[in-house]
């Protein structure tokens, strides 16, 4: 959709890159790494500085103890971090649960080292699993479960009795609880973000994965990290060694000076933009007869697209673009169904200002050929 949207010089809503500007801490640390000579390979589970700052976070905000010396490991992205844990911990033919719907690169990294995804269904508007799917999906050759709080594409945030039953499921079964919390300072109405290895008795068998991608809007510089107990981090430090040597050197060091000069005004802001947004668009699609399904955390809305003319949810995706320049993800991107998603599509409203403001009236001006 991206190029698509490109070749129309479209608005894209499509992909989840956040086009706002990354905070002056991060910057200045990363220039100031360059300029004195800090482009060396790094330690294969990243810079002390780095690893202590994400200890500390860990600790204040997700509640988890990390020791930066074993415990955790600095990776190339959440995606790289998901990836050599995958690696790792899983043999071809494991099965690994997944929530539907889901985020494509989660069950593209699980296909392409042999394991088996099983789909549990949530259902809107809140997204709810049903314990029983979740029962019917655990086999003898379950190793994981894979939690995405706040979810992308639906929004979702569990809740601490969801992550209790889950954690328990683990526990009962013996597999791994695979989290991406890369949109852990994104939550709206309140609600706060819980991480899974806070859960008592939870944290051994948690691999805890997140990034600064989103929240310093650097999704180009590659920077992600997870946190699990020592045995596993070694094994998933030595296969993120093998795939990717480190993360860039020195934009290790500018996230370490975000991480540690950013204050709680930083991240109470960026929700609070994000807040905006997400009520500007909600508001827009309801009036463009695109019903949204109102996210609690993350910065995408699935929307009912089913008044739009096409028979999939990209002959609808593509109708929308054509008719008013805005590019957003067709639904059946998140199922693995193709039919299913027929009638959904997620737009990104991580935008600046202007561009959005200009997609949402764009959006709401689809009454007038819908009626
Ligand atoms: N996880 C989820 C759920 C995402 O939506 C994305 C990006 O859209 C990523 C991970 C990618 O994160 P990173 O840039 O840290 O690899």
């Amino acid at each position: 959709m991206s190029v698509e949207c490109e070749k129309v010089g479209g608005i894209n809503l499509s992909q989840g890159v956040c086009d706002v500007p990354a905070p002056e801490p991060v910057l200045l640390g990363a220039a100031e790494a360059l300029k004195t000579g800090k482009n060396s390979y790094t330690r294969h589970d990243g810079v002390t500085e780095l690893r202590r700052a994400i200890a500390r976070k860990l600790s204040d905000f997700n509640g988890i103890q990390a020791d930066p010396e074993s415990e955790i490991v600095v990776a190339s992205g959440s995606t790289g971090a998901f990836y050599c844990a995958c690696l790792a911990l899983l043999e071809p033919g494991d099965e690994v649960i997944i929530f539907e719907p889901y985020y494509g690169y989660h069950v593209q990294t699980l296909l392409a080292v042999g394991a088996v995804p099983r789909y549990v269904r949530m259902q809107p508007p809140d997204w709810e699993f049903k314990e029983a799917d979740i029962e019917a999906a655990v086999t003898p050759r379950t190793r994981g479960i894979l939690i995405n709080t706040p979810a992308n594409p639906c929004g979702k945030v569990f809740s601490e009795a969801e992550l209790k039953y889950l954690a328990s499921l683990a526990q009962r079964h013996d597999f791994w609880l695979f989290t991406d919390e890369i949109y852990e300072y994104i939550t709206y109405d309140g609600l706060r973000h819980l991480s899974p290895a806070a859960i008592p008795g939870a944290a051994e068998r948690t691999i805890t994965i997140s990034g600064l991608s989103k929240t310093f809007s650097i999704t180009g510089w590659r920077i992600g990290y997870l946190a699990c107990e020592q045995r596993a981090a070694e094994m998933i430090g030595y296969m993120s060694d093998l795939v990717y040597v480190c993360p860039p050197a020195p934009l290790q060091y500018g996230t370490a000076r975000g991480i540690m000069e950013l204050g709680s005004d930083y991240y109470d802001e960026l929700r609070e933009d994000l807040r905006a947004k997400r009520d500007a668009i909600c508001t827009a699609l309801d009036e463009g007869g695109m019903a949204p399904y109102k996210p609690a955390g993350a910065y995408y809305v699935l929307a009912d697209i089913s008044r739009l003319p096409g028979d999939s949810s990209k002959e609808k995706a593509m109708w929308l673009l054509e008719k008013s320049g805005v590019a957003c993800v067709p639904g059946e991107a998140f199922f693995h169904e193709a039919t299913d998603g027929k009638n959904l599509a997620r737009f990104c409203y991580a935008k600046p200002n202007e561009a959005l403001h200009e997609a949402c009236s764009r959006l709401a001006g689809l009454k007038k050929i819908l009626r």
